[in-house]
């Protein structure tokens, strides 16, 4: 049995077979009044997507997933080059660590 999905009349066999774009009790045209409630949709669910990032900003600002990343060819070029000079002090420190790992080993 076919229902209109606005007023939910439900269509007799005879009204299925000579109206099926449009609502014989309401006159909505099921296409439209599906593709309006698709996007009714698909806004409320962006909406409730942005409020929802809003509060897990405000929630807890450190902690951050990410899925993708999309970022213009120089500022990734700006971040590698900071990357690679961060490199440089957290490799002495590492090799202070293993220095004074070693180090202690030997004295066992
Ligand atoms: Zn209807």
């Amino acid at each position: 049995m076919q229902q209109c999905p606005s007023c939910q009349y439900e269509l007799t066999m005879k009204e299925q077979v000579e109206a099926a774009e449009s609502c014989p009790s309401c006159g909505v045209i099921y296409a439209d009044f599906l593709r309006e409630r698709e996007e009714a949709m698909e806004r409320r669910r962006r909406r409730l997507e942005e409020q929802g990032l809003e509060q897990l900003k405000r929630a807890s600002p450190s902690h951050v997933v990410v899925t993708d990343i999309d970022m213009p060819f120089w500022s990734l070029v700006q971040f590698l080059v900071k990357l690679a000079l961060a490199f440089v002090p957290a490799g002495l420190i590492l090799m202070v660590i293993f220095w004074g790992f070693t180090s202690f080993i030997r004295l066992m």
